[in-house]
């Protein structure tokens, strides 16, 4: 599905150059490199504050625990996304209300996000998945409307840009109050291990950010509340300070993969290539598309065959999930999503693909259509 060794190959010497400082200078822990990482990403985001901490699950749990939200507190969000985004929510003690995601791009449907707002809801939790933006602009007029928090999953769309109608264009993870994002090593921009990092525009969301993911701390040795201990190893800020340098180029190599999926695919009956929706650019940390004809298991199977790797990203929707049953969803609640895990198909998606390893996985796929 990725080829981690193959993009670290062509910058295999600024990365160990890289790594090799900080082995000598021996600032494993918070050194030189974290914060100037950090300066970096919010330089290239727009952010004006990145944080950067030990993985994008603690990013969103940084991001809940700065809201000071009370237990009982309603989070708004989807059931058809990876499994961090709802467990942060209910390990604070707060309450997930899903909603259900639009059939064509697969975030939520802001159409649906009004009727799940009630008294006790607090804050709204969009993911802006496979590396498409939510309509920022609509979810963020709703939480303006009803006095909510808005905190972006954008584990999975760094670099992704938003067009608001003024014309203003902003990335993912920016537009909210606070982002969150991922340095997992198969996401757009990863490290060799763990990593992640929240965003705000907002100073005062900052600082307790800062001091939440260092154990609470204000001075040395004085707690003002109780946090965890989430870092970024200086290691990892290392890599990611070279891979950033590449990230222009390594979304424009996966568009143009998508590019090149979309030409071989398009016209293909049972197949639906992912859609792209005006207001938001599509950095394609999957290529996702829907199997409309219920061939999906035949299909893989004939991947398989041919050694051609693939995904389902997500096979059951989370409300469906043993862990998620205590929430009272029950199967037809959320019939797009559920829809989506029947159909979807995720193929080889990274920046080192060729157009013969393209034309190969398409046509095993879509053989005598
Ligand atoms: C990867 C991912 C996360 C969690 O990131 P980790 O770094 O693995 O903890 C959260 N939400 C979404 C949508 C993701 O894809």
């Amino acid at each position: 599905m990725v080829d981690l060794n193959g993009q670290y190959q062509r910058i295999k010497s600024e990365v160990d150059a890289a790594m090799q400082r900080v082995v000598d200078q021996a600032d494993f822990v918070n050194g030189n490199a974290v914060g100037e990482f950090a300066e970096a990403l919010a330089r290239y985001t727009g952010a004006r504050h990145v944080i950067p901490c030990a993985n994008g699950t603690d990013a969103l749990r940084l991001a809940l625990m700065a809201l000071d939200l009370q237990p009982g507190d309603e989070v708004v969000t989807v059931p058809f996304t990876f499994v961090s985004t709802l467990e942060v929510i209910v390990l604070l003690g707060l309450k997930p209300v899903l909603v259900d995601v639009c059939p064509d791009t697969f975030v939520m449907d802001p159409d649906q996000l009004e009727t799940a707002i009630t008294s006790k809801t607090k804050a709204i939790l969009p993911v802006h998945l496979f590396g498409q933006c939510v309509d920022m602009e609509r979810i963020l007029s709703i939480a303006r409307a009803h006095n909510l928090y808005v905190v972006e999953d954008a584990c999975q769309a760094i670099g992704a840009e938003v067009t608001f109608s003024d014309g203003t264009v902003h990335q993912a993870g920016t537009m909210g109050d606070v982002g969150c994002t991922s340095f997992f090593p198969s996401k757009n921009l990863g490290c060799f291990g763990d990593g992640g990092a929240v965003f705000t525009q907002k100073d005062e969301l900052a600082a307790k950010i800062r001091s939440i993911a260092n154990h609470g701390m204000s001075e040395k040795y004085y707690y003002e509340r109780v946090g965890l201990n989430s870092r970024l190893d200086t290691l990892q800020a290392a890599i990611l300070q070279v891979k950033l340098r590449h990230l222009d180029e390594y979304i424009a190599a996966r568009q143009a993969a998508a590019a090149r999926y979309n030409v071989a695919l398009q016209n293909v009956a049972y197949l639906q290539t992912p859609a792209l929706e005006s207001y938001s650019t599509h950095v394609y940390h999957q290529y996702t598309l829907r199997i409309l004809d219920g061939s999906r298991k035949a299909r893989t199977e004939r991947l398989s065959a041919h050694d051609i790797p693939y995904a389902i990203y997500y096979p059951l929707p989370l409300h469906l999930q043993q862990a998620y049953r205590h929430l009272g969803y029950s199967e037809g609640a959320f019939p797009v999503s559920e829809m989506l895990s029947r159909q979807v198909l995720s193929l080889p998606m990274h920046t080192e693909l060729t157009e013969e390893q393209i034309h190969h996985i398409t046509s095993t796929l879509a053989v005598g259509y």
